[in-house]
């Protein structure tokens, strides 16, 4: 019986003993843990937070007075601005207003001159509306890091063609999880690829507010990220037919999402979520440095830059080669952008 009793206490002692170690233990490494989430905090989220960027293209009229629909609940937008159509017409913000964004803390981005699809017009048609459109925004005092595709229009010539005009950053439209795409639910921070960001589903006069929640309620559901989202108009009056938004989803979204603060939930703009990922543009889909101009954070001169380059028949990468001499991971690279980019494009 004693015996019995021996080797009964034998078995149970460990236990016993961790069971009285076990909570301080637990205290411990929860203090760690916090420990750990402070000391991250200042510079980058923590890994359970989902970020939204509220962005807009083509610098509509309409979209001037989301900037005070936003600064009332503490957001800020991306802006991607086509600075050859601002102020042509009164579909267009004027410069004063595109300013006033700015001033109010917005972020303008570029958008091209006028508004083309990169892939449906020459090397050369294409560098002048993606570096020009910068050298305009730059000329106006903005920063001009970010970048749309018109029509998420981009193949990898296209993404070196935006990274050598200076830009830290391009967006396409799609790819991330929606009714038709089985896709991630987030952009990874820092981005897989920071010239071809993934969007939820482009915002139509279709998109309920159930539909923009659930692109970040989705996020949230599954880990956290970054969930860009695209508007076009903000109107009661199709002002940019079928890609407008009415302004009562749009506020209620808003106010929806101003309350997932307390989900971890933030907003920021694009450029801000670069930011915050330096090692972003390391990890690109850099395939050759950019030299001369690009290297020294200028723009180059339209035509000035790259004549041969535009001479070279077919298909020519950016940094000259024709496309058939690529490397092989270049090779890999571009076949799976190209995919990418097909399948992003409406
Ligand atoms: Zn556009």
């Amino acid at each position: 019986m004693c015996r019995k009793l021996k080797a009964y206490e034998r078995r149970v002692r460990p236990r016993r003993v961790l069971l009285i170690a076990l909570p301080p233990l637990l205290v411990v490494l929860g203090l760690a843990l916090d420990i750990r989430a402070v000391a991250r905090s200042p510079t980058s989220a923590p890994s359970r937070s989902t970020i939204v960027s509220i962005t807009f293209d083509d610098g509509s009229a309409s979209q001037y007075a989301t900037s005070a629909m936003l600064g009332s609940r503490g957001m800020r937008g991306t802006y991607y601005i086509n600075s050859g159509l601002v102020g042509s017409s009164r579909y267009y913000m004027r410069w004063p207003q595109v300013h006033a964004l700015a001033a109010e803390g917005n972020e303008i981005g570029g958008h091209t001159l006028h508004h083309e699809n990169l892939t449906k017009v020459d090397l050369a048609t294409a560098r002048t509306e993606v570096c020009d459109d910068r050298t305009n925004l730059l000329k106006e005092g903005f920063a001009a890091t970010s970048f749309a595709y018109p029509e998420a229009g981009a193949n990898s010539v296209m993404e070196q063609m935006v990274k050598e005009c200076g830009y830290k950053s391009g967006r396409g439209v799609g790819n991330l999880h929606g009714a038709k795409c089985p896709c991630p639910y987030a952009e990874t921070i820092p981005p897989r690829d920071p010239y071809s960001l993934r969007t939820a589903d482009g915002a139509t006069n279709a998109t309920t507010l159930q539909d923009l929640q659930g692109s970040v309620a989705g996020a949230e559901e599954h880990g956290g990220g970054w969930v860009p989202l695209t508007f076009h108009g903000i109107c009661d009056d199709s002002c940019t037919r079928g890609t407008s938004v009415s302004t009562e989803i749009f506020t209620q979204f808003l106010d929806w999402l101003a309350s997932r603060r307390n989900h971890g939930t933030v907003v920021q703009t694009v450029g801000q979520v670069m930011q915050q990922a330096p090692e972003a543009g390391r990890r690109s889909v850099a395939l050759d440095e950019p030299t001369g101009a690009a290297a020294a954070g200028t723009v180059p001169t339209p035509g000035a830059a790259t004549p041969a380059r535009q001479q070279q028949p077919g298909p020519v990468s950016p940094s000259g080669r024709p496309a058939t001499s690529l490397l092989p991971s270049e090779n890999r690279l571009r076949q799976s952008v190209a995919e990418e980019a097909s399948r992003a494009r409406p």
